[in-house]
């Protein structure tokens, strides 16, 4: 085989495996990311809770505000009873009383509502920060896989980048330079085999002279189509 071919597919193999490295970062920090997610997600519903509460507990203070205000009402009328002087404004006074004690009792119903409600919320949050607990183990097993497997990968990135530096070094200018030009829009798909007599980048077919070129791997053969690099794959590698 030609020597720069053997070059260009051995510098494309690395390239590919170095374009491979982002995907594969990915796919390592998703565990974590997985649960984390699940953790922001309980947290997120436990500020929304808290957030409710404290509407409630307003609610339930202007319920107090008003009881307040009415059992003063209340007092002020009896104190006016005492004064009054006809059957009229004896009647008066009973219906203003009669409304007061149903709006004490309204509001006493309404506090009640609204205390059962945050006795519920409050309930969540507890349920919510109990699932948080649990996850901190998944958290922590996450993050150690995690960072081991990145240790993993760190090592073989830096394996691949100074496998490269050693192919480089001895590659022609010219020939880096040509093979960097089809990467540009080719990416990891720059130097491709033949397969079934058809470019394995385009899939398109190859005349019988281009063909029988790669077949000889002489020369560096482009191909016709769409400019990529071919090479026939032989069963030995080779
Ligand atoms: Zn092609």
């Amino acid at each position: 085989m030609n020597k720069h071919l053997k070059q260009l597919i051995d510098l494309s193999t690395l390239d590919k495996e170095i374009d491979s490295f982002a995907d594969e970062e990915a796919r390592i920090n998703q565990r974590l990311n997985t649960v984390l997610e699940e953790q922001n997600g309980y947290r997120d519903e436990i500020e929304t809770l808290a957030t409710e509460i404290e509407e409630l507990g307003n609610a339930k203070s202007k319920n107090n505000t008003l009881l307040g205000e009415l059992t003063d009402k209340i007092k002020e009328i009896e104190k006016k009873s005492a004064l009054i002087k006809s059957e009229k404004e004896l009647k008066a006074l009973q219906l203003e009383e009669e409304i007061a004690k149903e709006q004490i009792s309204h509001a006493n119903d309404e506090i009640a509502r609204l205390d059962k409600i945050a006795k519920e919320k409050e309930a969540d949050i507890a349920t919510n920060e109990e699932k948080i607990e649990k996850l901190a183990e998944s958290i922590a097993e996450a993050e150690k896989e995690t960072e081991s497997e990145m240790a993993e990968l760190e090592k073989r990135k830096q394996e691949t980048f100074a496998q490269k530096d050693e192919q480089i070094k001895d590659f022609p200018q010219k020939l880096l330079s040509f093979y960097q030009k089809i990467r540009r829009w080719a990416g990891s798909e720059s130097v491709v085999p033949v397969r079934k007599q058809a470019c394995f980048g385009c899939h398109m077919r190859l005349n019988n002279k281009i063909y029988a070129e790669v077949l000889k791997s002489e020369e560096i053969v482009n191909c016709p189509h769409c400019g990529r690099i071919l090479y026939a794959e032989f069963e030995d590698g080779e």
